[in-house]
């Protein structure tokens, strides 16, 4: 008899962990009870990123006029709405019918534990009781709303409300400087918002390397953003058309909109955990070991629940993981998934991404490392683009030259970083990156410079 596994959630953790495991031969029933392709699609990774391409082609066309070509660029709200639709039904469709192709049962519902191997789906027809061998959680998490801001969906948003927009705010405030914040700061400004951002410490991305955030910082000002630096807002409140935020400071921002960027929580309301054995931590996520596994035996999580790197391919990869070992793979193929080891790209102008060790911890630790770090401004490519900001540091070990990290900041960030990450990931050294024949002119020239 087939292995039968249940998985409550359809994001990139569930659905991933879906496809691989009914690939290996296992019964699969996955419940879901919006869409599949799960919050990454609906709200999160697409939605933002379509967003943000359509922002960076009316800077591409500001660009284009230093290599001659004078175009002007009028945003037309109703389409791009639409576009960002059309993408999301495209990949829900794509992964739904990748699921189906595999023979994985889905369920339109809410799923909740009944003890350690039983599940129960509540939909619209009823209510079905699912028997498993392993079960998955993989729900997610939603946006932090603070008791200092009530979100009413047309003026003061979280994330989840922001787009795609009826209309381009005039004026966005943004409260929180994290990832999503500066993206979104980002987002809106290319799109013609003025916008203030509530940045809580002295820098934004604080747990980023000081050097990768000063170059946004700078991109931010020359662009008109107000950076509110050392600032926590504590209350919002709206008149009519005006949101105030207000700060511990003093300071206060009167804006259109305010979209609230301050983290996020997990989804983990109602789903039996503590009758099934699945211990939580103190901030609320799931307990899991290194194979994602709970403190349940038989029961893993994966994604924003397991309260690891909240990132989609994260995610995807612990789906991934988890299938394999409760199909017993792992004992041939098995590499533990190494959290240190992720790369993550922050989709602003110019990019920004990263991997493995970062410089500030390496000094913090005392460990001894060898930093290059080689600017776009001497690439011939950049050049020709038009767009020579930024710069690509690898960090190695002085010994042995084995690589342990790096940053790239610039035009193509996100795609770049992949191969230092390769060699993160591999072990491979320094000299593995400067002896391979790359093309000219490229970006990537200058990851083989820096590296040399
Ligand atoms: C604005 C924003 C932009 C982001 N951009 C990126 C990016 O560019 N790249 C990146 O890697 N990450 C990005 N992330 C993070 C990424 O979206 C998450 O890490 C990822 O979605 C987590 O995947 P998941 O499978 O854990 O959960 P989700 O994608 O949240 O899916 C969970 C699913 O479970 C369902 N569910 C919940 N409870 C139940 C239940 N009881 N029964 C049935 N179904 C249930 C939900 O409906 C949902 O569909 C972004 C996040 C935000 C907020």
């Amino acid at each position: 008899m087939p292995v039968r596994l249940v998985i409550i959630g359809g994001g990139p953790g569930g659905n991933t962990a879906a496809t691989v495991a009914a690939t290996l031969g296992a019964d699969v029933t996955l419940i879901e009870r919006d869409i599949i392709g799960g919050a990454a699609h609906l709200w999160d990774c697409i939605p933002s990123k379509a967003m943000i391409a359509t922002g960076g082609e009316l800077s591409e066309l500001t660009r284009a006029r230093a290599m001659g070509l004078f175009a002007e660029g009028h945003l037309d709200v109703d389409a791009l709405r639409e576009r960002v639709a059309s993408i999301e039904d495209h990949l829900q469709a794509s992964v739904r019918q990748l699921l189906e192709s595999q023979g994985v049962r889905l369920i339109h519902g809410t799923g909740r534990l009944q003890g350690p191997r039983e599940v129960v789906a509540e939909t619209e027809s009823g209510r079905e009781q699912l028997d498993a061998d392993f079960v998955v959680l993989a729900t997610g998490s939603r946006p932090r709303i603070p008791d200092w801001a009530v979100i009413d969906g047309e003026r003061i948003l979280t994330t989840r409300e922001a787009y795609p927009p009826q209309e381009i705010p005039e004026h966005l405030c943004v409260i929180g400087s994290g990832v999503t914040g500066v993206e979104f700061t980002h987002m809106f400004s290319a799109l013609g918002s003025q916008v203030s951002l509530v940045v809580s410490r002295q820098q934004v991305l604080p747990m980023k390397d000081a050097e990768v955030a000063a170059v946004l910082e700078d991109e931010f000002l020359q662009r008109g953003v107000k950076l509110l630096k050392g600032a926590r807002a504590k209350s919002v409140t709206r008149e009519g058309a005006v949101v105030t935020v207000d700060c511990d400071d003093g300071r206060c921002v009167k804006a259109s909109h305010v979209v609230l960027a301050i983290g996020s929580i997990p989804n983990r309301e109602h789903l039996g955990l503590e009758e099934a054995g699945v211990e939580v931590d103190e901030a609320g996520y799931v307990r899991v070991n290194h194979n994602c596994l709970t403190t349940a035996g038989n029961i893993y999580a994966a994604g924003d629940l397991s309260g690891k790197l909240p990132l989609s391919s994260v995610a995807a990869m612990q789906g991934r993981k988890i299938a394999e070992h409760l199909m017993g793979l792992h004992v041939r193929t098995h590499r533990h998934l190494d959290y240190e080891k992720a790369s993550s790209a922050i989709f602003t102008e110019p990019e920004i991404a990263d991997v493995g060790l970062a410089e500030a911890d390496a000094f913090a630790s005392g460990r001894k490392i060898r930093v290059t770090k080689v600017p776009f401004s001497a690439n011939a490519k950049a050049l020709i683009k038009g767009d020579a900001r930024g710069f690509v540091k690898i960090i190695s070990d002085p010994a042995t030259g084995v690589v342990l990290g790096g940053s790239i900041v610039g035009r193509n960030a996100a795609e770049l970083i992949s191969v230092i990450a390769i060699a993160v990931t591999n072990g491979l050294k320094v000299v593995d990156i400067v002896d391979s024949l790359l093309v000219h002119p490229s970006l990537a020239e200058s990851l083989a410079e820096a590296a040399w």
